[in-house]
């Protein structure tokens, strides 16, 4: 009898002091149902991908309802998380027999009118589907506590950050599902929280000790029948549960996966201190001077303006345009406003635009620059490099404009520039740039740590601080999270 599993997918990484909310048209505007699922994602490194391969080669038949992966934007609009968990309730109810549930989240996505969107939407499939198992793959930067699992069987995260490993997870998940489909053994599932926070750009699971921490996990999956997820924990998505935890998914019962997972965070709580300093960070003036010191050596210099967090900082571009550091590349910063005047300007005109900075005061404020344009259209593409490989990203109405040797690209929607494609896209090479002014927070380094010279990460005063006692929480109590606080 063929296995029959539902996949759904709702996946957002909030960031509560953003002003711009992800609404229901933007969730609308990436979406893909039924059988556009399948074939958008089929033989990607993606959750969705990897879901497929399982079954597929299990014999099994998704049964694809909806999937949306927006990104890392600001909090969601409340009618978003309505409508899609609405959608998800009527999917699985007229779907016919299902053997299965997987429900590809993200773990910090965040509402104003919800405690845990994540455990919202889990306890509406489970309400829809009493008796179904379910199986949750999650984002590593995933804020959860042991509610929000609560109503879900399977719970499992990337393993890597950048998220080189989003198909294996989406195997992970699909393996373990049809393991519990075919036995009728129910794993055990816990979560147990360090009380830790960290700021995404020391999350990369490349850093030390965070890389020693993550290597016990491997031991303790050597050593039982489990499978365990080291969160990082999102700071900027502010809830009861943010910050780090342990995920463990144990096929030896349920004490057995609290007992890991607790053993595991202890060792992160015991580790504070240094995982809260993994890496120096830069003021951006010093980065400027590094890097022009660097200039001419050889390859690259990446400057990373990881603070930014809606893609169009200026604090960065400002600096560069300030200094004489040869060529400069300032990848996909997100202005659609720019995008089309350039775009009306035409390529090979000198216009004047007011770049960035338009999401929130923190940015920057917009920069008013005239500039050359050098080729405008809507670009669409997918995605060479390993994080999401395969998948398809637009990048709307897009310009490539010229001041100076700084060259910007100008886009109509947020996308991540982690990989070679910002250069690719424009039949250039990021080897014939000096410096690189990136924006993302881990994803970049399975790329340009082998490209570049040297990564200066910087900090600049905008919505997503390195030092995390900056975030003004609501939700969140500091006072368990701080303990190495002077
Ligand atoms: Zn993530």
């Amino acid at each position: 009898m063929t296995r029959r599993i539902a996949f759904a997918g709702l996946n957002l990484e909030s960031v509560t002091a953003v002003p711009q909310v992800s609404t229901l048209a933007d969730f609308e505007r990436v979406c893909f149902r039924g059988a556009e699922i399948p074939a958008q994602y089929r033989g990607t490194n993606t959750v969705a991908g990897g879901v497929l391969k399982v079954l597929e080669d299990a014999g099994a038949e998704m049964v694809p309802l909806f999937h949306s992966l927006l990104g890392a934007l600001g909090p969601a609009e409340d009618a978003a998380i309505f409508a899609f968990a609405d959608e998800l309730a009527r999917g699985l109810a007229a779907s016919g027999p299902l053997d299965g549930l997987v429900l590809y989240l993200h773990g910090a996505c965040w509402a104003p009118g919800f405690a845990d969107v994540e455990r919202t939407l889990i306890e509406r499939a489970r309400a829809a589907a009493p008796d179904l198992p379910i199986a949750v793959p999650l984002d590593y930067h995933g804020n959860v506590d042991a509610a929000t699992f609560a109503a879900a069987d399977i719970a499992v995260a990337y393993r890597h950050s950048p998220h080189i490993d989003m198909g294996e997870t989406g195997e992970r998940a699909a393996r373990a599902l049809l393991r519990m489909i075919e036995t009728g053994a129910r794993p055990g599932l816990a979560v147990a929280r360090p009380g830790v926070v960290i700021p995404s750009i020391l999350s990369a699971t490349a850093l030390q000790p965070l890389a020693s921490l993550i290597d016990m996990a491997r031991a303790e999956e050597a050593a039982g029948d489990c499978d365990i997820s080291v969160m990082g924990g999102f700071a900027y998505a502010d809830s009861a549960n943010t910050g780090m935890s342990v995920i463990c998914l144990d096929w030896q019962g349920q004490q057995a996966a609290e007992e890991k997972a607790a053993r595991l965070s202890d060792a992160l709580h015991a580790a504070r201190v240094e995982l809260s300093g993994a890496i120096p960070i830069w003021q951006m003036d010093d980065a400027i001077a590094e890097a022009a010191r660097l200039r001419g050596s050889g390859a690259p210099v990446v400057i990373l303006e990881h603070a930014d967090r809606m893609n169009d900082s200026t604090h960065g571009l400002r600096a560069v345009l300030g200094a004489d550091l040869g060529r400069v590349m300032v990848p996909f910063l997100l202005d659609p406003e720019s995008a089309a005047a350039a775009h009306a300007a035409g390529a090979g005109a000198d216009v004047t635009l007011n770049i960035g900075g338009k999401s929130a005061p923190e940015t920057g404020g917009p920069l008013a620059l005239t500039v050359r344009v050098l080729w405008s259209g809507e670009k669409r593409f997918t995605v060479s490099g390993r994080y999401q490989q395969g998948a398809p990203v637009d990048l709307g109405l897009t310009a490539l404009v010229e001041v100076g040797e700084v060259r910007i690209s100008l886009v109509s929607h947020f996308a991540f520039a982690v990989d070679g494609d910002p250069f690719f896209i424009f039949g250039e090479r990021p080897e014939d740039y000096d410096v690189i002014l990136l924006r993302s927070k881990t994803h970049f380094r399975d790329f340009y740590t082998p490209l570049a010279q040297a990564i200066l990460v910087t900090d600049t005063p905008d919505l997503g601080p390195a030092d995390v006692r900056l975030i003004p929480y609501r939700q969140f109590d500091t006072s368990g999270a701080y303990p190495w606080r002077p």
